[in-house]
């Protein structure tokens, strides 16, 4: 299995910022783990054009249909197209801002595979829903409903972002992120076959920085990272990617 650290830029980056991929790329010319950006949609081709071959690019959404009158929405198809080779679905952003429910993460995902993207999918629980005890009954039934059937290590990624983690500066203790990628794993196996699920990658999500990637990356079954904040510049990624290449594995 080959690591990925993945950064989602949410809606920040203009064309200005493409010197981060450069400079990403320099630091990175021969990556052990699999790099991925995902960037606005403004900028997925242009920043698609800049990271080949080193660097992959994806999406942060996708439309569930592959055309028609959705105005302002984009299709996997048209990712794939602009040099995507991933997208992010089911993100807690999109579920919250635009009542993204299961089933609809579950489509868009039929909707990347059929585009030959492969989905990014995030599950993740409130700080209500952990502090009432409720967190591995969450993230399971956001598996379930989430993830299709059909699912493989070649078309999909699990992303664990607790809601409360993301964007605050506070990350779950260690046994809280092992106990519930172990979990996930085991949810896979059972659904996909022990074999499949080893192969799927599972990321933590939530305020992975620099200072903390390392611990994170030793925790049994991370596999990887889904960064916002610490994507942005090059220095403060290449500091978790560099991480991410040297953790146990
Ligand atoms: C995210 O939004 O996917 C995320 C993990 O953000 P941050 O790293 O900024 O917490």
């Amino acid at each position: 299995m080959r690591k990925l650290a993945a950064g989602n830029w949410k809606m920040n980056g203009t064309g200005a910022d493409l010197a981060e991929i450069e400079a990403l790329k320099a630091a990175h010319p021969a990556p052990s783990a699999e790099i991925l950006i995902c960037p606005p949609a403004t900028l997925l081709a242009r920043l698609s054009e800049a990271a080949a071959p080193a660097i992959a690019s994806g999406g942060q959404d996708c439309h569930a249909a592959p055309s028609g009158a959705h105005t302002g929405d984009i299709s996997a198809d048209m990712l794939q197209d602009a040099g995507a080779s991933y997208v992010i679905l089911g993100h807690s952003e999109r579920r919250s801002d635009h009542n993204e429910a299961d089933a609809d993460v579950a489509a868009k995902t039929r909707a990347a595979w059929a585009a030959g993207l492969i989905a990014v999918v995030c599950v993740g629980e409130t700080e209500a829903q952990r502090d009432a005890g409720q967190t591995l009954g969450v993230i399971g039934a956001q598996l379930s409903g989430s993830v299709p059937g059909g699912a493989t290590p070649e078309n999909l990624v699990i992303a664990y972002e607790p809601v409360w983690a993301i964007g605050t500066g506070r990350v779950p203790s260690l046994d809280q992120i092992a106990e519930v990628h172990d979990f996930m794993r085991a949810e896979l196996a059972t659904r996909l076959g022990a074999d499949i699920a080893a192969g799927i990658r599972l990321l933590y999500g939530g305020s992975v920085k620099p200072d903390n990637a390392s611990e994170i990356f030793a925790v049994s079954n991370v596999d990887g990272a889904l960064v916002g904040g610490a994507s942005l510049k090059a220095a403060d990624f290449s500091a978790i990617i560099a991480a991410l290449e040297t953790a146990p594995a």
